[in-house]
């Protein structure tokens, strides 16, 4: 009857069904004379017992009764009773046994729903108790064994700008407002769509391809009501799931690419390309070699001169990585989005510090005229996770001193940012450089749309505009305008403008008209190998005057 007890379906109907036979035919009492085991089944209203296997306090005797309380159901606990039937005594050695017999009895029953809830628990999320990863892949197995899985596509999505809420609210908070997000997309949800909960703000779906638009249009805005309702927007990775998926791997990783696809480039939601998966590959292969890469010091700075357009002197120049690989000399496009996106670019950066800091005292032993050095510093080296401001301020001034360089041949590059949260960080650096002595320059300027106050209070000495600005094929004269302002009002605050991506005199003279004398572009050099730029330096500049 232990083996009975073991069947017994996880519910309280089910329980109840399991034990009441086998407490009937222990009524006959072959074990211990004549017994009576009652299995009495109580409904638990409070919600904190939930989780606890065990509610009993062990047996006890009563009255001649054995009696043994666990919970054994979500909603209920049991009470497992024994006492002598037809007015039987029990000897003690007879009461002894009874009370191992209700012992065995329990063990097995919770060892049996111990065992029914850990395979149940890795199946789900314990914070949303919606599928898991497990869960979600045993679902698409099952869809694809009854061969319904095309009727769906597959959406995983994450919350924006959860981490700033989580933040805002706390914790706990935090975990709340997951909760009752879930509850309201699952809400939306029809009864064999999917909802499932990879954990922290990610979740996936399977819904009916006919309702895709709308579901999308729903992780748009879903309305959160706690104290107060908050809208809580997605980004989504899309899959059209085909009748050639087989393999339910294939769909979960094709949704993580298009969602940080998605995420990657802002948009609302985005299905998988073919495109994309290829360019996974490459980055995958990219990500691997790229820490052995910078220990073999493959890479190197290019430099590229920035020119006084009035006169053709060089007055600076602007430190661009490339990295060489067997041979090939491999553009920044192909691997810096990935460094960022890895927080790997921490380490290219001050790499490249370390190499112009070289550079700048082998110029200065050659006796070249020196000019400030231009460094990239990614924002995800400034405001990324585990990153601070401060702390990177410091790692770049040590690294200045330690080189024995006057800080005022060294500017930073830096890209303005659109996010609040990120002012503020931003600032703390930019502040720290300048207590230093080190210039920094707001790199492509122009892009972003908190312009204007970076102007008025950061310290900065020096906007770069980007070369979007000038370089496209409709240059209008609104952009004119826009350039126009931009210029003036740097100069009115007293900062160094210059523009980037000049590739005509024509563009040239323009900028000069409009107050701009510093350019950066294909007019004058494209990034230069070290030995190709030290031979321009040592010259000094160019013959084109305008
Ligand atoms: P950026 O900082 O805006 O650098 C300017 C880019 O414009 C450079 O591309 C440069 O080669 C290109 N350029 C210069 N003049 C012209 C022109 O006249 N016409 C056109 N069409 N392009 C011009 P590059 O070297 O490929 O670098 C691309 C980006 O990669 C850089 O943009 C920068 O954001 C990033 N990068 C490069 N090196 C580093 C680095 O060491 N650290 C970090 N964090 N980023 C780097
Ligand atoms: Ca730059
Ligand atoms: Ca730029």
């Amino acid at each position: 009857y232990v083996q009975e007890l073991l069947q017994f379906e996880n519910t309280f109907d089910g329980f109840k069904k399991a034990i009441e036979p086998l407490a009937e035919r222990l009524k006959i009492g072959r074990v211990a004379g004549h017994l009576h085991i009652e299995a009495n089944i109580k409904s638990v209203q409070d919600e904190d017992r939930h989780d606890v296997f065990y509610a009993g306090d062990g047996l006890y005797s009563e009255k001649g009764k054995y009696q043994k309380t666990f919970q054994a159901v979500e909603n209920g606990y049991c009470e497992l009773t024994a006492f002598p039937y037809e007015n039987v005594e029990w000897s003690e050695e007879e009461k002894e046994d009874i009370a191992l017999l209700l012992e065995v009895l329990y063990l097995h029953v919770t060892r049996s729903r111990l065992i029914r809830k850990t395979r149940e628990y890795s199946y789900c999320n314990l914070i949303t108790m919606l599928p898991n990863s497990a869960g979600f892949v045993r679902i698409i197995q099952q869809h694809l064994q009854d061969q319904t899985i095309c009727q769906y596509n597959g959406f995983y999505f994450n919350l924006k700008s959860f981490g700033l809420l989580s933040y805002k609210y706390g914790g706990a908070e935090g975990d709340l407002m997951i909760k009752r997000y879930a509850v309201a997309v699952r809400k939306w949800l029809a009864e064999d769509e999917t909802l499932a909960h990879l954990g922290g703000d990610n979740f996936m779906a399977l819904v009916k391809k006919s309702r895709t638009a709308e579901f999308l249009h729903l992780l748009e805005k879903v309305e959160v009501t706690a104290k107060y309702p908050v809208y809580i927007a997605a980004a989504a990775g899309a899959y059209e799931i085909t009748a050639k998926d087989r393999d339910p791997g294939n769909i979960m990783n094709g949704l993580s690419i298009a969602v940080s696809y998605a995420r990657q480039h802002k948009l609302p939601y985005a299905f998988l390309t073919d495109k994309m998966l290829e360019e996974t590959v490459d980055v995958q292969r990219m990500e691997q070699m790229l820490p052995e890469a910078l220990e073999k010091r493959e890479f190197q700075v290019y430099y590229q001169p920035k020119v006084d357009i009035r006169t053709g002197q060089i007055v600076g120049t602007e430190a661009l990585a490339r990295w060489i690989h067997n041979g090939e000399v491999i553009q920044p496009f192909r691997f810096i989005p990935t460094m960022e996106r890895n927080g790997f670019i921490i380490h290219l950066d001050l790499y490249i510090l370390k190499r112009v800091c070289e550079a700048i005292n082998e110029w200065i032993e050659k006796g070249y005229k020196l000019v400030p050095i231009s460094v990239n510093i990614s924002r995800n080296d400034i405001s990324g996770v585990g990153h601070d401001p401060r702390m990177l301020a410091e790692r770049i001034i040590r690294i200045i001193k330690e080189y024995d360089i006057d800080p005022k041949y060294i500017i930073i590059e830096v890209t303005e940012t659109t996010e609040a949260s990120e002012q503020k960080e931003l600032y703390d650096f930019i502040k720290n450089m300048s207590e230093a002595g080190i210039a920094t320059s707001i790199d492509d300027f122009g892009t972003g749309c908190s312009t204007l106050s970076v102007l008025r209070d950061f310290p900065v000495n020096e906007i770069k505009i980007d070369r979007s600005f000038i370089n496209h094929e409709a240059f209008s004269t609104q952009d004119q305008i826009i350039i126009k302002s931009i210029i003036q009002m740097a100069r009115q605050l007293n900062l160094n403008v210059i523009t980037e991506g000049v590739e005509t005199e024509e563009q040239a003279r323009f900028l000069l008209e409009l107050g701009c004398n510093h350019a950066q572009g294909y007019l004058y050099d494209k990034p230069l190998e070290q030995s190709a730029f030290e031979s321009r330096l040592s010259v000094g500049g160019y013959d084109r005057k305008i």
